[in-house]
Order: C-alpha cells, then sequence, then structure tokens
C-alpha cells in the first residue's frame, strides 16, 4: 500500500451498527464511503464524521441491484481512491413463523444480506487484488445458529460465514482476509423495530436481553464497531476466515 489515506466503504451506513462503524473508521483514519438505500440517509453520518475532522461520502445504491453496486463503488474509487475496506452491514428483517412466512419474506432477506455481501463483495475485491490488499468484514449475527421466527434471517446468517471462510480462502493469496462478526442483541432500531412486532416495550425488552447476557447488558452499536475496527486494521492481516462473536457471551 503506499502511504494515501485507506479507503473504507460501509453498506447500511445510515444508521445504527453501519453508522457507528462508519464513524469509527474515519476515526482509525479511513476515508469512508456511506452506503445505503438513499445517499441523504447518510447525511448525519457524514455530518458526524466531518464534525471530527474526518473524510466521508455518502452514496445511494441498493446492494442487491447489481448495477447498482457496480456503480456505487466506481463512484467511491473516483472521488475517495480504491476501496481497501468493505463492511457488509446493510440488513433487514422479515420474521414470521415459517408457516407464515411469505415468498417476498424470504427473497428479501436472501437478497439484501446473502445477494448484497456477494454483489458488494465482488465489485470490491478487484480494486483490492490490484493492491494485493483487503479487509472485508460481513455482520453474520447470533441468530446463525437458529432462532424462533427467523428462518430466513438465520439461513442468510450462517450463509454468510460461509461466504465469508470461502472468501478468505479465495482472496488470502491477495493480501486480503475476510472476516465476520456475529452480534447479540445490539440496541438500534432493528431490534426496537422486533420489541415493537412482539408487543414488548423496548426498555423492557433490554432488560430482560440483558438479564439472559453472561456480561448482563445489552449491545451497542459501538461494541460492534470496536470488534470490525479490529478486523480491519492492517495488523489482523494473518485473521481470516473467523467469526466473532460479539454478543456479551459465546452465544449471546
Ligand atoms: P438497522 O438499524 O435496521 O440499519 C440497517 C441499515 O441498512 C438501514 O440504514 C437500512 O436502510 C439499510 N439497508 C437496508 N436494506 C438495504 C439495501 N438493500 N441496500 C442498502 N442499505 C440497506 O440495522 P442494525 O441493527 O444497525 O444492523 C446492521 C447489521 O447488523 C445488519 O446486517 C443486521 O442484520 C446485523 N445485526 C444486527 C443485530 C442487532 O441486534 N441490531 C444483531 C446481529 C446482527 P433503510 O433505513 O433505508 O431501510
Amino acid at each position: 500500500m503506499t502511504d494515501r489515506q485507506r479507503v473504507a466503504i460501509v453498506t447500511g451506513a445510515a444508521r445504527g451498527i453501519g453508522a457507528a462503524t462508519a464513524q469509527r473508521l474515519a476515526a482509525d483514519g479511513f476515508a469512508v464511503a456511506a452506503v445505503d438505500l438513499d445517499a441523504a440517509n447518510c447525511a448525519d453520518t457524514v455530518a458526524a464524521i466531518a464534525a471530527t475532522k474526518g473524510r466521508a461520502i455518502a452514496v445511494g445504491a441498493d446492494v442487491s441491484d447489481a448495477a447498482a453496486v457496480e456503480a456505487a463503488v466506481a463512484h467511491v474509487a473516483e472521488h475517495l481512491g480504491s476501496p481497501s475496506v468493505l463492511v457488509n452491514n446493510a440488513g433487514v428483517l422479515r420474521d414470521n413463523l415459517l408457516f407464515k412466512m411469505s415468498d417476498d419474506d424470504w427473497d428479501t432477506v436472501m437478497s439484501v444480506h446473502l445477494r448484497g455481501a456477494f454483489l458488494c463483495s465482488r465489485a470490491v475485491q478487484k480494486y483490492m487484488v490490484e493492491q494485493k490488499y483487503g479487509r472485508i468484514v460481513s455482520l453474520s449475527s447470533t441468530s446463525a445458529l437458529g432462532n424462533r421466527g427467523q428462518a430466513n434471517y438465520a439461513a442468510a446468517k450462517a450463509g454468510l460465514q460461509g461466504f465469508t471462510k470461502t472468501l478468505a480462502i479465495e482472496l488470502g493469496p491477495f493480501g486480503i482476509t475476510a472476516n465476520a462478526v456475529a452480534p447479540g442483541f445490539i440496541v438500534t432500531e432493528m431490534t426496537a423495530a422486533t420489541a415493537a412486532r412482539v408487543g414488548v416495550d423496548f426498555e423492557a425488552f433490554q432488560a430482560a436481553r440483558a438479564a439472559e447476557t453472561p456480561v448482563r447488558r445489552v449491545g451497542r452499536p459501538e461494541d460492534v464497531a470496536h470488534a470490525i475496527s479490529y478486523l480491519a486494521s492492517e495488523g489482523a492481516g494473518f485473521v481470516t476466515g473467523q467469526v466473532i462473536y460479539v454478543a456479551g457471551g459465546p452465544r449471546g
């Protein structure tokens, strides 16, 4: 690598774990491309980074749309430079018990998590291979171990672990690592929506999850961003194909 500023792409960076990760990577010295469905929704993330003298741009793209992903990555390469870090974070939930799960519930979750990570990783790898350097971090979940009402999400998050291990094997010779971070319960709009769906007050929902978590608290987006920061660092070059559970315990 040259000594120019390294570039990181974070998908789903408008809020939650993605926003915290974008800010953390900017604090680590990366120029950050905050990608989300609508670039305007990344305004707060970009402003927070600018306020700390970091460098960031907002990019609009649906990660499940191949043409949009190719265009977004080309835009980042042109405006910030070749990406050396990709964080596959964009995600959605369509929870339902199997007998009520629609085709669309299944397809939407597969498209955003699995197809999205595939398309983004494929788009960035050519820049990383050229540089002979790269870090790809994908968001898995403790749900990969199985979770009631999440057959679609659990399958996608387990799939991301196999995807990650395969990228590690294929891209390792080019100085590129691929790892997954598997969070437990993290306080974001995603978990707030889950509490609302099951009709439980979000504070009570968090208290119940904290009580059953070994470290006796729920997670914050910054907890996940910290693990991603490590995996995205140059010093983590001998760590690849791994899944780090960030869950306050071995299984959340
Ligand atoms: P979040 O608050 O719901 O944020 C997800 C972001 O992804 C939103 O800004 C959303 O945009 C964006 N997004 C959705 N579909 C997209 C698409 N097709 N293309 C581009 N962006 C898209 O979620 P979070 O809780 O921060 O979760 C982030 C990641 O961590 C997800 O992969 C999630 O599965 C994983 N995770 C979360 C938890 C947790 O407890 N929160 C636990 C384990 C794993 P819109 O607002 O426009 O939809």
